[in-house]
């Protein structure tokens, strides 16, 4: 992208951080070691899991995981961006992508964009019990699953219905395991998408979303 000339330095628009929050890479792992960023403040893009690529500009598929800072309720706007002050409420932590970002010059930032990336299990030893339920959880319930059952919704024959069940079945299957970790291991509702990704249910309402988009 050509750099805007007339631009050379922030100017503070907040644009950018009110597009949402960023991706987070292994150099910001001190940030949550620090507490600063707080599990409740992040969610997590799993492996397979759909997404848009801002540099490719398009939907992929995601190789590996992602960790994004979450967004403000009702808004785009990632929640530590300060509409009132036009500031960012962690700047001296912000993460490096808000730090290589210059609207005036994106090379920087696209060429960090989905490398280095930090996991979930980056953050938890490795025979944890955290972990080892993260990694059970992304076996029995990957987000390819519930993909490729939309597929056969959409091949129009007698495997549509099944297919439904099916999707049906792996929701209540998420939905059960979500509730029984918040009461058997304390995690708090608002921490459930950064250990263990969106609700399968949010999953397949975003993709209902898109195929209802493509239709009108
Ligand atoms: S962490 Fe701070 S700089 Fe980064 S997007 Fe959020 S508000 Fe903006």
């Amino acid at each position: 992208m050509e750099p805007d000339k007339k631009i050379q330095s922030c100017m503070r628009s907040g644009k950018c951080c009110e597009k949402g929050g960023p991706s987070l890479h292994l150099e910001d792992k001190s940030i949550l070691q620090e507490g600063i960023l707080k599990p409740k403040d992040l969610f997590t893009l799993r492996a397979g899991e759909l997404a848009y690529h801002p540099v490719e500009n398009k939907v992929i598929e995601l190789s590996d995981e992602i960790i994004k800072i979450k967004s403000k309720e009702g808004s785009t706007a990632c929640i530590f961006y300060d509409a009132d002050r036009h500031a960012c409420s962690i700047y001296e932590h912000r993460p490096l992508e808000c730090r290589a970002f210059k609207c005036w010059d994106t090379k920087a930032i696209e060429d960090i964009f989905f490398k280095n990336t930090l996991s979930r299990l980056d953050l938890f030893p490795e025979d944890s019990t955290v972990a080892e339920l993260i990694s059970a959880y992304d076996k029995s319930l990957p987000p390819r699953q519930l993909y490729s059952l939309f597929s056969e919704i959409a091949s129009q024959d007698e495997a549509q219905q099944e297919a439904r069940l099916k999707i049906e079945k792996v929701i209540s299957t998420d939905d059960a395991f979500r509730k029984k970790v918040i009461e058997a291991l304390g995690i708090d509702e608002t921490e459930l998408e950064f250990f263990f990704g969106r609700s399968l249910r949010t999953l397949v309402s975003n993709i209902q979303a898109v195929i209802d988009g493509n239709k009108s």
